[in-house]
């Protein structure tokens, strides 16, 4: 290649932006959704008249990782950080987490499995008042990190692939599959089932998306080996933004080599994001949803600003992006 055209594409290569977001916006989006068709009667209704609702939001906890301190380390827990026996020895509760381990340490290495666990705990609660807001914001955010823990690179320290020469497989796996296939995917789930121990389902999702981490970095690397570099990246305009991007032909062979594996996971996450659901309103008593109301003015106004401090929020989250 003469020397100009390398300029260009270094320059072009520095310029990108960070695709930055869990899942990517659109497969959050399109989990939440999904969940909502699989609900029975006594929860459909009232789901369905505020899916709007449930879809946009599903990415606002993302958001919030750029406003809010301690907001990223609910979406993910670096197992290999606590050793190869981790998925033993690592407590299921939280009190006797923090016992063993102090806030620090947790914070550091990530917490979604206890989170989910709370969240479920918070929409019971909120079923049980009958308060539409908190259902809504709670149903919502609760699907958010469900589907986090089915992504096996929020199970790793390794998350971005920074430590293996692999960096931009996060946003590659979570978003640049999904956006490409997932109109393929088989989306016909069976009805939510009853959860009798929410704590340890949220620990069975991390502990199966940690088990499919080796074949996501390994299969990546062997492809790398097959594809010259050119070959492996593209460059397509988003939003008006040249974006490098992993090319349709290594999408194409990465996602045949996964054999199925992000549709697999997808599945995973709405199916247990409707049970979640449906457990907090069984335990709650089965409360009837058909006369609860609308999200309220002061409920709009909130995620209304929250919008506003998502755009200057101060933190920087853990990178995710292709660079
Ligand atoms: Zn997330």
């Amino acid at each position: 290649m003469r020397r100009p055209a390398i300029s260009i594409l270094l320059l072009i290569t520095l310029l990108l932006p960070l695709q930055a977001y869990t899942w990517g916006f659109f497969a959050h989006q399109r989990i939440n959704r999904l969940a909502v068709f699989t609900l029975p009667p006594e929860l459909f209704g009232f789901y369905k008249k505020h899916i709007r609702y449930i879809t946009e939001n599903a990415v606002n906890p993302d958001r919030r990782r750029y406003a809010v301190a301690n907001e990223a380390a609910r979406h993910y827990i670096d197992l290999d950080v606590y050793g190869d026996s981790a998925l033993y020895k690592l407590p299921r509760y939280w009190q006797q987490a923090l016992k063993k381990y102090g806030e620090d340490t947790l914070q550091a290495n990530g917490i979604v499995p206890w989170h989910i666990s709370l969240m479920k705990y918070q929409l019971t609660q909120a079923f049980k008042e009958r308060n539409a807001d908190r259902i809504l914001r709670l149903s919502t955010e609760l699907g958010h990190y469900v589907a986090d823990a089915c992504v096996p690179l929020h199970t790793t320290r390794n998350y971005n692939g920074q430590l293996t020469g692999q960096r931009g497989i996060h946003a590659f796996w979570e978003t640049r599959l999904p956006e490409l296939y997932s109109d393929s995917y088989d989306f016909f789930i069976g009805q939510p089932e009853y959860i009798a121990q929410p704590q340890l389902k949220a620990w069975q999702l991390v502990g199966s998306a940690h088990l499919a981490l080796d074949s996501v970095l390994f299969f990546e690397k062997q492809l790398t080996q097959e594809f010259d570099e050119e070959k492996k990246y593209s460059y397509e305009i988003r939003s008006n933004q040249t974006t490098r991007v992993y090319s349709r032909a290594f999408s194409e062979a990465y996602s045949r080599k996964l054999n199925g594996q992000v549709e697999r996971q997808m599945r995973l996450a709405i199916h247990t994001i409707a049970s979640f659901w449906y457990t907090a309103w069984v335990d709650a008593g089965q409360p009837d949803l058909s006369t609860l109301g609308s999200p309220s003015a002061a409920e709009l106004q909130r995620l209304e600003m929250e919008k506003q401090e998502y755009e200057h929020g101060a933190h920087k989250p853990r990178e995710e992006g292709v660079q």
